[in-house]
């Protein structure tokens, strides 16, 4: 039997390499932040508890559940 190759994948957007998919999928969450910032000309609702700013309440709402526990 032929040892099976490492299953490490690389990030596409800055090229760090992980372990597998699912590390890959969680890192990401790093770079849709960052896109979401740069986008905040329009975003009026920020977050309390860090730097994220969003278009409408809800969307805030959802940011305060997901990354904060709230
Ligand atoms: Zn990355
Ligand atoms: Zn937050």
């Amino acid at each position: 039997m032929a040892a099976s190759p490492p299953t490490s994948v690389t990030c596409p957007v800055c090229g760090v390499v992980l372990s597998n998919e699912m590390e890959l999928g969680e890192h990401k969450e790093v770079h849709a932040e960052q896109r979401a910032e740069g986008e905040s000309t329009t975003a009026i609702h920020g977050c309390a508890f860090c730097p994220a700013k969003f278009r409408t309440p809800e969307e805030l709402r959802d940011h305060h559940r997901v990354a904060h526990n709230r």
